[in-house]
């Protein structure tokens, strides 16, 4: 394990009382009050004070958070965590050509030990990004014994994570029935704190027997949400939500991700239930699920929350997803006008919504809302201080939530608090081996090259470009 002291030589160790000092605190309660010059002090993982120049106990450990934006952790309602292992394989690919490798062709090779791999690799990036909460998307489990690496990864790393239980080698009336399953429910996460909850992940094709019912009733049951790829064109489309909604399969639990490609009736169903949508904008804009969905959902009042989707294309912190979404919905707005003939002059949409749907939104959107989400009292602990002295972009900070969306990266990311726990502190990883998920990710990396082929491995990774034409061009410069 790596450091448990600071460069100050100060102890890290979890349980310790902190208290950040004189930052630029971004709440996020109910008023999306912004305090200057201010105090969090964390005891017993709880928020017990927030103010100006407040008590803390002697033994707390101190940290200057002169020049950041302390800010609640951020959530992640949607992640692949399974395929962090082949991060950037897939980034020139089509939706086309990602279902073709993990569904039809390779998904299956995936062993235990790579679920394992892929969960660490993904928990500690999350962590280090300033995302303390992930919904691990974990369509990869064909056997209850991948299921138990994927939980064995997310306890082996104190992060706060849920785990989505899926699989893309059975269809979910098959996997979702089988004893197998409830016995490893039962025996991994019945009576489970809040540390590690758990969903059901499956997509509804459309189909009008609708057999995917059966695993609605399962989670049921149980008495545990379900999160499903909604709205992705030519996939999931408005059959999937009305077969959902008029079988009673909707509630305010449910999480539609994506949920572009869809319906004016679709969208009302969805607001209608209480549901909320995952935008993973950088997904949407290149696998082509359908327009980046935020704009659209705004108009149904929708609640949103944001998520990275897979790093297999993609980055994996939420910094690039506000950015990205508020892009995006801006892109779009413009888009819009345009067409109308019209030039936009005021905006729709503002940063601060942007940090609300990654961290208040996500908070919502997995039930958590009364214990994370926000910097208030009481609140469980799960902290980020922004801060870089080294960097020329993190002065001055004017707009804290301008900030945070258009200017801050993950590597500003200097302290990550989790429950009350230190994880990263400095800019740097606590107690966090990262040289063993290294080493697990090269296994699995080799593994998987191996057992797919050489030339397939290349070819995979470097799909076939459409053709396109130029046009001709009436003025180009000819002697
Ligand atoms: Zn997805």
């Amino acid at each position: 394990m790596s450091n448990s002291v600071n460069s100050k030589g100060e102890s890290l160790e979890h349980g310790r009382s902190i208290v950040f000092r004189n930052g630029i605190v971004v709440t996020m309660d109910n008023l999306h009050r912004v305090l200057k010059n201010a105090d969090v002090l964390i005891v017993d993982g709880v928020i017990k004070e927030i103010g100006t120049k407040i008590a803390a106990p002697d033994d707390a450990l101190t940290i200057d958070a002169t020049g950041g934006i302390i800010m609640p952790g951020m959530i992640d309602t949607h992640r692949h965590m399974w395929q962090t292992a082949m991060r950037g394989y897939g980034a020139d690919w089509s939706l086309a050509q990602y279902y073709v490798w993990y569904y039809l062709q390779h998904g299956k090779n995936f062993r235990p030990e790579d679920i394992y791999a892929g969960n660490l690799l993904s928990a500690i990036e999350a962590i280090d990004a300033g995302v303390t909460t992930s919904v691990d998307w974990s369509h990869g489990l064909q056997t209850t014994q991948h299921a138990d690496a994927a939980v064995d990864a997310l306890e082996a790393v104190p992060g706060r994570f849920i785990l989505a239980y899926g699989n893309i080698q059975a269809a979910p009336w098959e996997w979702s029935v089988d004893p197998a399953f409830k016995e490893f429910y039962k025996r991994r996460f019945d009576g489970k704190g809040d540390m590690l909850g758990f969903s059901l992940a499956f997509d509804v094709l459309g189909d009008a027997a609708f057999l995917e019912k059966a695993a609605f009733d399962v989670a049921k049951d149980l008495g545990v949400p379900v999160t499903t790829h909604a709205g992705v064109f030519g996939i999931t489309g408005d059959e999937s939500i009305r077969l959902m909604h008029e079988n009673g399969c909707m509630n305010e639990h449910t999480v539609f991700v994506h949920s572009s490609t869809l319906s004016e009736d679709s969208y009302h169903r969805i607001a209608a239930s209480g549901g909320s949508a995952s935008v993973s904008t950088e997904s949407e804009q290149s696998a082509g699920q359908g327009y980046p969905s935020s704009w659209r959902l705004r108009q149904f009042d929708i609640p949103i929350s944001l998520s990275h989707d897979t790093t297999v294309w993609w980055s994996a912190d939420l910094f690039t997803a506000m950015r990205t979404t508020v892009g995006s919905d801006r892109s779009r707005q413009h888009m819009e006008a345009h067409a109308r003939g019209e030039q936009v002059v005021n905006l729709d949409l503002r940063c601060e919504e942007a940090v609300h749907w990654a961290t208040r939104g996500g908070a919502k959107a997995i039930g958590l809302e009364d214990k994370v989400g926000s910097i208030e009292v009481g609140k469980r602990a799960d902290v980020v201080l922004i801060k870089n002295d080294d960097s020329p972009v993190m002065f001055p900070i004017i707009s804290p939530y301008g900030h945070i969306v258009m200017q801050a990266q993950r590597g500003d990311v200097d302290t990550v608090v989790i429950d009350g726990n230190i994880l990263k502190n400095e800019r740097k990883l606590v107690g966090i081996d990262l040289a063993a998920a290294r080493n697990l990710t090269e296994k699995t990396v080799s593994y998987l090259a191996d057992s797919v082929g050489e030339a397939a491995w290349v070819e995979g990774q470097n799909p076939e470009l459409s053709a396109h034409v130029i046009a001709e061009n009436p003025y180009k410069y000819v002697k």
